[in-house]
């Protein structure tokens, strides 16, 4: 189906659109801008990469790059046939109209040349399954074949073919359905719904790299929840991330329940999302109690108990990053940091707390304090206003004690004034516990409030420890090392 639309000619304005159409017609070859260009198009979403088809790829590419003139980088991929251009803030990918056949155990398909027809029965939905030509003879001409339009107007995920064979030619496409549902806030239609949970289980066959680039988006859409839900409902999420299901469901004992904690999960992670675009702090919240199901108890008089589950769930996380293949270095610490840490600020809403309890917890978030108080703040899931309120306000106290006690004490990022390798030097020491000993025992004093946070204070105090300890200073103290 052939449609002139006007609000597309709207949107292709501009050199990049001018210049592959001068460019289009000069080779004589038809070309169309397909896939997500399109669909965002109508959706009035901006749209930075920009799919094109044509006859060739990587001849109209070629002659393209040469037209924008230098700020335009070219890379060509022979062995696919295809090319992309890097144009101020824009991508431009180029790729021949292909016909593709998958065999059963793989995700790279044969690829053979076929006709724009062709090519758009191969893409996953309808809404992504549309194309627009770029020539000057019909452009602006909207190719729809598959109904994306009416779909998008039903705000509807539907396979351009038997949903079957989409998703077992490429089962990364289902994790796209409840990615885009999730982004998107499309629904997905009941027989493409259908087959994902049929087909659940050749996710198998897709790399963890390319299931976390969804997982990730599905992390920054609006509400993951919506994401997360889908995949439950399916049967995706058990095989992805068995950890979390495991979160699903209340037990009840002698009359007393607890809490579904995978609900609960899941709504902590929508109330954060409400408050920052962070990915790693999203992801911090949708494992803050994944250490539940390990550490749940029942004991007669207190109930339901989960003990310790902030330091069994931030035990879990490597193990669960390692596998997801997300990154293990510091954003990795900071998630499980955040983990261990999420119970602590509750403790402080108490009248009675003390200083040293305050510092403790400024010491041991570091440049996180501020993250966790959000996470804190999200992790209030009551539906009862009057708890929420008082909860929000034991928050409020807890916020000001921090910023006193920073203000004060300089405690973010604190470093003891006097490290292990001085101790070592100041008295002869070989590495050691009784090195370690010393160290925390000076972190301990100022954290509890015993001297101030300064050298000539920390340098009195390890003097006192040696002397109590029998340990003799080898060097004589000329001045303050570090200054
Ligand atoms: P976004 O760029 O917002 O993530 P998109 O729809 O543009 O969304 P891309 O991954 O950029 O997604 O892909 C561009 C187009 O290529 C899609 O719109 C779709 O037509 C097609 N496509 C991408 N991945 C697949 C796939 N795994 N199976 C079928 N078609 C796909
Ligand atoms: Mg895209």
């Amino acid at each position: 189906m052939e449609l002139e639309i006007p609000e597309i000619n709207g949107k292709l304005k501009g050199r990049i659109f001018e210049i592959i159409r001068e460019q289009a017609d000069a080779t004589g070859e038809d070309a169309y801008i397909v896939g997500g260009f399109v669909r965002d198009i109508f959706l009035n979403r901006k749209s930075k990469d920009i799919d094109v088809v044509t006859g060739s790829g990587i001849k109209l590419a070629e002659k393209v790059r040469k037209a924008l003139g230098r700020e335009a980088k070219l890379t060509v991929f022979k062995t696919f046939g295809t090319a992309h251009i890097d144009y101020r803030d824009t991508e431009i990918e180029f790729v021949g109209a292909r016909k593709e056949s998958y065999s059963k155990d793989s995700r790279k398909p044969v690829v053979e040349t076929g006709t724009i027809e062709d090519d758009l029965a191969r893409r996953d939905f309808t809404i992504n399954a549309m194309a627009v030509k770029v020539n000057s003879n019909g452009f602006g001409t909207l190719i729809d074949m598959f109904g994306g339009l009416a779909d998008l107007d039903r705000i509807l995920l539907k396979t351009p073919l038997d949903p079957d064979v989409t998703f077992t030619d490429d089962p990364l496409r289902m994790m796209r359905a409840v990615r885009f549902a999730s982004q998107l806030g499309f629904f997905i239609a009941a027989e493409t719904f259908e087959a994902i949970e049929r087909n659940r289980q050749r996710i198998e066959i897709v790399s963890a790299e390319r299931i976390t680039e969804e997982l990730n988006k599905i992390m920054l859409s609006p509400r993951p929840s919506v994401g997360f839900e889908l995949m439950e409902q399916t049967g995706l999420l058990t095989i992805i991330l068995p950890e979390l299901t495991a979160l699903k469901g209340i037990e009840t004992r002698d009359g007393v329940g607890h809490k579904d904690n995978f609900a609960h999960t899941l709504k902590v992670v929508d109330n954060l999302s409400a408050e920052t675009g962070n990915l790693y702090l999203r992801w911090a919240a949708l494992f803050h109690d994944i250490g539940k199901p390990k550490s749940k108890r029942f004991d007669p008089k207190l109930g339901w108990t989960f003990h310790s589950h902030e330091y069994t769930g931030m035990k879990m996380l490597k193990n669960i990053f390692t596998r997801l293949k997300l990154p293990l270095g510091e954003r990795l610490k900071y998630a499980e940091n955040l983990v261990l840490l999420h119970m602590r600020p509750v403790a402080l809403s108490d009248e009675e707390v003390t200083d040293s309890a305050v510092r403790r917890l400024l010491f041991e978030a570091g440049d996180s304090i501020d993250d966790l108080m959000l996470l804190c703040e999200a992790d209030i899931t009551s539906k009862n206003p009057e708890k929420i309120r008082k909860f929000l306000n034991n928050f409020r106290t807890v916020r000001i004690k921090l910023k006193e006690i920073e203000e004060k004490d300089r405690l973010r990022n604190f470093q003891p004034p006097i490290d292990g390798l001085q101790i070592m030097e100041i008295f002869g020491l070989p590495p050691g516990p009784q090195v370690g000993e010393l160290k925390i025992a000076i972190k301990d004093a100022i954290l509890d409030g015993v001297i101030p946070n300064e050298y000539d204070a920390a340098y009195n105090y390890l003097m006192q420890l040696a002397a109590e300890k029998n340990i003799i200073k080898t060097e004589s103290r000329t001045k303050n090392p570090s200054i």
